[in-house]
Parts: C-alpha cells; sequence; structure tokens
C-alpha cells in the first residue's frame, strides 16, 4: 500500500539539512510520496527505515532493460496515466516482425530508417523473431538478425527452439517472448538461465496475472506483459486495464512494461498498423510490434513518439552551437537565435530556402522563443557576446556580420559596443521575410 507524506516523514531524521534537495524533511516526504524522488535520496535515513520504506515507496511500474551494449533499451518506469500529469519516462520501442525467409528484404528496408529528429535518433529498435516452426532455422535468423545491432525479441513459444536460439544470442540479452499458463515454467528457467527478459501472456487478464504471479514466484522479476490478442479491441482493453492497475490500482503484479504486435491484429494491412501502432504509442504500448516499417510509416509514428515522450514542463531545445547553412563555409555571415526547437527550425528552414549561405549560431537562451527569452534576461546583449566570444566562434568564422533576429533589435547598439569588430545586421521580425531579406543580403 502506498504511504503518505506524513508516514514517510515520522522515519526521516527531522534535521532539515536539506541535502535531499528539498528545503525540510517535510516537503521531501511529501515528493517520494508523490513519486517524484527516492528515498535513497536523503544520505540520512536509517537502514531500518530504508528497510521500511524502500518496498512501500519502490515505483509501481519496474523499469526494464531489453537488449545489451548499445542495443539496450530502458523500459517501463511510468509513474502516471497521462502525461499532463507528469511526464513520460521511457519512450515505446518500435520493432519489425522478420522470419527466416523475409530477413533479408526486411531488413534492407528496416536499415534505410535511420535519422536524427531534434537531437533524438530515429530508428527502428528492435527486430522480432517470429518463430515458424524450423528450430535450426530460427537459431540461424537468430545469428543474423543479432548481427544487426538492434535490440531481439523471440516470438517463441516452443520452449526447445527459444533455447536453440538463446545459445546463439543470449548475450545480446533478448527478450525472450513466449510465457503462458501452459509453459510458464520451462520458460522461467530459460529466462533464469540466460538471464533474459521474459513477455508473460495470457488467454484473459486473469490468467495473465495468476501466470505473472506464479512466474514471480520463481524469483523472476523482469517481465514484459504481452497485450497481442487476436482483436484490437481486446489488445487495447490489456493495454489499458494493465496500466490502470498498476498505477491507480497499485496492483504491482501488472507492475511491468507491455508488448503489442500490430503485426497480428492487422496482417497484411500497413495502414491499419500504422492506426493501430499510433493508438497503443499513446496508450500503453511499450513495444510496439509491426510487419513492416517503410519511411512514410516512421515519419508520423516517431514525431507523434517524440512528442508523447518530451517532458511537458521543459521546452524542446536544440543543442547550442554553429549551424552551416547552404554549404556556408568561415566566410559566410553569422545569423543568431535562439535555442527553442520551434524557432530554430522555422528559422532554419526560411535560411535553407533563401539558398544563401550563413553560419546560424545557437545560444542557449533558456529553451524560450525570442521575445520570451529576452524579456527572462535569458537573450542579451551580453550573452550573445558571451556566446560568441567564449565558444572561440569568432576563430572559427572569419565573417565579421551578425544577423540579429529582428525582435531584439534593440540589442544592436549594446551589441556594436560589446563586439565592436561585428557589424550588427538586424533581420526582419518575421521568420517568413527572412528568404527576401536574405536574398537582398547578399
Ligand atoms: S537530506 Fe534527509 S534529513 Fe536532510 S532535509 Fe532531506 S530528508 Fe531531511
Amino acid at each position: 500500500m502506498a504511504l503518505k507524506g506524513l508516514d514517510i516523514f515520522k522515519l526521516t531524521p527531522k534535521t532539515n539539512c536539506k541535502e535531499c534537495g528539498s528545503p525540510t524533511c517535510m516537503a521531501f516526504s511529501m515528493k517520494v510520496a508523490q513519486g517524484a524522488i527516492s528515498i535513497d535520496k536523503c544520505p540520512h535515513m536509517s537502514q531500518e527505515a530504508l528497510d521500511k520504506l524502500s518496498e512501500a515507496t519502490a515505483p509501481l511500474m519496474k523499469t526494464i532493460t531489453v537488449g545489451a551494449g548499445e542495443a539496450a533499451h530502458q523500459l517501463g518506469g511510468e509513474t502516471v496515466l497521462y502525461r499532463h500529469e507528469k511526464k513520460f519516462v521511457n519512450r515505446n520501442l518500435f520493432a519489425v516482425t522478420v522470419t527466416p525467409e523475409t530477413f533479408d528484404e526486411k531488413w534492407e528496408q528496416v536499415k534505410g530508417i535511420d535519422y536524427d529528429r531534434i537531437g533524438e535518433r530515429m530508428y527502428v529498435e528492435a527486430l522480432a523473431l517470429e518463430y515458424t516452426g524450423d528450430a535450426d532455422a530460427y537459431a540461424a535468423l537468430a545469428e543474423k538478425a543479432k548481427a544487426t545491432g538492434r535490440a531481439l525479441i523471440l516470438d517463441c513459444d516452443d520452449a526447445a527452439a527459444a533455447r536453440k536460439a538463446l545459445e546463439v544470442v543470449g548475450d545480446a540479452k533478448p527478450l525472450l517472448n513466449g510465457a503462458s499458463a501452459a509453459n510458464a515454467d520451462e520458460f522461467a528457467a530459460l529466462a533464469q538461465e540466460f538471464k533474459c527478459v521474459l513477455g508473460v501472456s495470457g488467454a484473459t487478464l486473469d490468467e495473465l496475472h495468476d501466470t505473472v504471479e506464479a512466474i514471480e514466484g520463481k524469483g523472476l522479476k523482469d517481465l514484459v506483459l504481452n497485450c497481442s490478442t487476436a482483436s484490437a479491441k481486446d489488445a487495447f482493453e490489456y493495454a489499458v486495464q494493465i496500466r490502470r492497475s498498476d498505477l491507480k490500482g497499485q496492483d504491482r503484479t501488472f507492475g511491468y512494461p507491455s508488448i503489442v504486435n500490430v503485426a497480428k491484429l492487422a496482417p497484411g494491412d500497413a495502414h491499419l498498423q500504422e492506426a493501430y501502432a499510433s493508438l497503443f504509442t499513446v496508450k500503453y504500448g511499450s513495444i510496439v510490434v509491426m510487419e513492416e516499417m517503410s519511411y512514410a510509416d516512421a515519419l508520423p509514428l516517431y514525431g507523434l513518439r517524440q512528442n508523447v515522450f518530451t517532458d511537458p514542463q521543459k521546452p524542446m531545445t536544440v543543442e547550442p552551437g554553429i549551424y552551416p547553412l547552404n554549404g556556408a563555409d568561415e566566410n559566410a555571415p553569422i545569423a543568431t537565435t535562439v535555442d527553442f526547437a520551434l524557432t530554430y527550425f522555422v528559422v532554419s528552414g526560411e535560411l535553407e530556402r533563401a539558398g544563401v549561405p550563413v553560419n546560424l549560431v545557437i545560444s542557449d537562451a533558456g529553451g524560450y522563443s525570442v521575445l520570451t527569452s529576452w524579456a527572462a534576461g535569458k537573450l542579451s546583449a551580453s550573452s550573445i557576446a558571451k556566446f560568441i566570444s567564449e565558444n572561440g566562434i569568432a576563430d572559427k568564422i572569419k565573417s565579421r556580420k551578425l544577423i540579429i533576429p529582428g525582435k531584439v533589435a534593440v540589442l544592436k547598439g549594446e551589441l556594436e559596443q560589446k563586439l565592436p569588430d561585428f557589424e550588427i545586421i538586424v533581420a526582419p521580425n518575421e521568420a517568413t521575410d527572412l528568404v527576401k531579406f536574405m536574398k537582398q543580403f547578399a
């Protein structure tokens, strides 16, 4: 049962030393009760208190790692049902099903999807290896799939075939997605032997609950709950009920990430699979498996995921630095704007459209828009001048022309004083006027 802030407070040292980052022990206790901070952030808690509290204050949903090395991904660890309540923690993974027959063709397509969007790599993180009845071919498929460097899902309910594949790829820590009420003992033993995460399914939610309890009883705590059913309606019900039972009903038996195979919900129908994949990205598939992933599928899906799995309380930003556009070299002029992602993409898009080489310099402006960051003191003549001098930008770029946003034209005079070598040029107020401005400027 969840503890209240007051229960936790009774066990704190009550010295208000602030070492945990909270102003008082009471404030710290309230945050722990909300799941916003871990109990071990207080270095003065007695072992007895920690033992009492650690189980009760542990996150309701476990964080599970699937894959190894660069292909390791964290799943779960969520604390809220709705993103606006706080934030979602670990983004869902997208996987594509492969068989011995389809592997080569699908891998060609999958490896072509690999791009950056607002500092995040967008690619198919996992391959789901579908068992088609031949254990040797399955092990060979596993070996080939391991060489891709992607996380692996062994979608196989045959213990002997799963063992053969695990003998080849066990060190890649695949998700062994095959346990059910019928084979729970065998699969639990395999997962224990190869130290991998076990995917558990059930014909009904009650059966899934009982099977998870039985597997937990064997000491296995790294599980993924399989929500792949015959119908989209049931799969959706599984995903929502599991998450609700865990986070609202505090039923820790369902406190694990989930997997949904939309390829099974709409075989051969790429458009419907895309719609289902969007649905389960929002509610609540930790791994979404599709039959294939084309570039046209990826763009909206990854965009959706990035929006769902960003912190709504933090603006999206781009890294401060120099972004050369249109083949700009050291002789191209400098334009500057803020690090708020939306501003960056609008401004860089218009500058690219102008076709004039320019070095876009982004300074740390707190992730706000131009006027907001200026009003908040994050964008000023001092901050721009400091960024240009402290980051060696004046050494890297020979041009001494600096274009500033029209909305902060007021900075021109002060910038001329702080950067006496530079000619300060004021851009138009609106990004849409940048194309004409840059062409005239050139
Ligand atoms: S570190 Fe511990 S003792 Fe210090 S204020 Fe935080 S909760 Fe209280």
